[in-house]
């Protein structure tokens, strides 16, 4: 993602003019600050951390790039070998006995998708696939193949049984779908191991979702910009946020579309007509856990702002920012948050 990648960028030069400036407060080390990259998930995951020291700082992120890794190998969609595809393999059997985190990830996404109506759903694989395709031939799914794709969506057809911890897809031919959820929980859980190694300052961005712990020394929250719609390559964010222990998540208007005809079908589909967004939308949802924020992104994506700020505010603890090309609707939550008075320092 574009915006997303601009998103981290405008992070790290915060956190630079952070760490100028990072005296250890009283009884506490100086600490100083640490940056790794690994791809995951076919994205970027940037991790910066404070800590006193750098053994510190590389036994924890290896334990947080472990997690996110182990997490990939379970709920990837490209993989046929994940635990999900295997669960996908078996669509139309029995119940299948799986992971936590599979059950867990699942849980959630059933959890958005009742919320949202629909407008966030997992089970939207067979036509995620089909706008796929679409992208590589760059023709448009045909009518009946698009209708039957249709007919395999739907969570109400997912049974989760919570006391056995199994799935059940109800119909031959279903696939799961965790791009839109995935990398939000995968940071959120950095986060939590992270804290777990001892570190509990930092920031874990998957690409455009990104987990914040504790602040960097010295400051309020970590600084995090959105950046314009269609903005040419290192423009100013349009609005930064301060933000501490919370997660934010951008999705839509991504680099991922296809233009078919002089229309841009995006990645992310309405699961109802199962036609990729055609809206030029970015959608940035700040949450108390990565999972929720990425999912409500996404479900906002398709609802628009009128039915996703309904969904935003009777979320507890979210606000969410709508950019579309001819206008921006913040959700009164998100106005009220606080906005770093003083532009952070761009890194050279
Ligand atoms: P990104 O992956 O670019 O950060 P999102 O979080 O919005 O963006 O996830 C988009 C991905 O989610 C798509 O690539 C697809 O795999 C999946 N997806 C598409 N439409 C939906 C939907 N309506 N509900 C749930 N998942 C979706
Ligand atoms: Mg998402």
């Amino acid at each position: 993602m574009r915006h997303a990648a601009r998103l981290g960028r405008a992070l790290v030069a915060t956190a630079i003019a952070m760490a100028l400036a990072t005296p250890g407060h009283a009884g506490e080390p100086a600490l100083s600050r640490f940056t790794f990259r690994e791809t995951h998930m076919g994205s970027e995951f940037k991790l910066l951390l404070y800590c006193p020291d750098e053994a510190t700082a590389r036994r924890a992120s290896r334990a947080a790039f472990d997690r996110i890794a182990a997490l990939d190998k379970a709920l990837s969609d490209y993989d046929p070998e994940s635990e999900l595809m295997r669960l996908c393999e078996r669509a139309g059997g029995p119940p299948v006995a799986v992971s936590v985190d599979l059950f867990n990830i699942l849980e959630r996404s059933g959890a958005i998708s009742a919320r949202s109506e629909g407008a966030f759903d997992a089970t939207v694989g067979p036509v995620v696939r089909l706008w796929r395709r679409a992208r590589r031939t760059r023709q448009l799914p045909e009518p009946e193949t698009l209708a039957k794709a249709l007919a395999l969506v739907g969570f109400a057809q997912v049974k989760l049984d919570a006391k056995a911890q199994t799935v059940q897809l109800l119909k031959p031919g279903m696939k799961l779908d965790l791009g839109g959820i995935a990398k939000g929980f995968a940071s959120g859980e950095a986060i939590a191991t992270l804290k777990r190694e001892g570190v509990d300052r930092a920031l874990v961005a998957g690409a455009g979702d990104i987990v914040v712990s504790g602040p960097p020394p010295g400051a309020e929250g970590w600084t995090v910009g959105i950046a314009p719609l269609e903005a040419p390559g290192g423009s100013e964010p349009s609005k930064r946020l301060l933000l501490r222990d919370a997660a934010v998540s951008t999705s839509g208007d991504a680099e991922r579309f296809v233009e078919i005809g002089g229309v841009r079908y995006s990645h992310i589909v309405n699961p109802k007509t199962g036609v990729g967004l055609v809206d030029r939308v970015s959608v940035t949802v700040i949450a108390r856990d990565g999972a929720t924020a990425d999912a409500l992104a996404t479900a906002c994506c398709v609802l628009g702002p009128r039915r996703g700020i309904k969904l935003i505010d009777d979320t507890e603890g979210a606000a969410a920012l709508f950019v579309r090309a001819s206008e921006t609707t913040e959700s009164a939550r998100f106005k009220d948050l606080p906005v770093s008075p003083v532009p952070p320092q761009v890194a050279p």
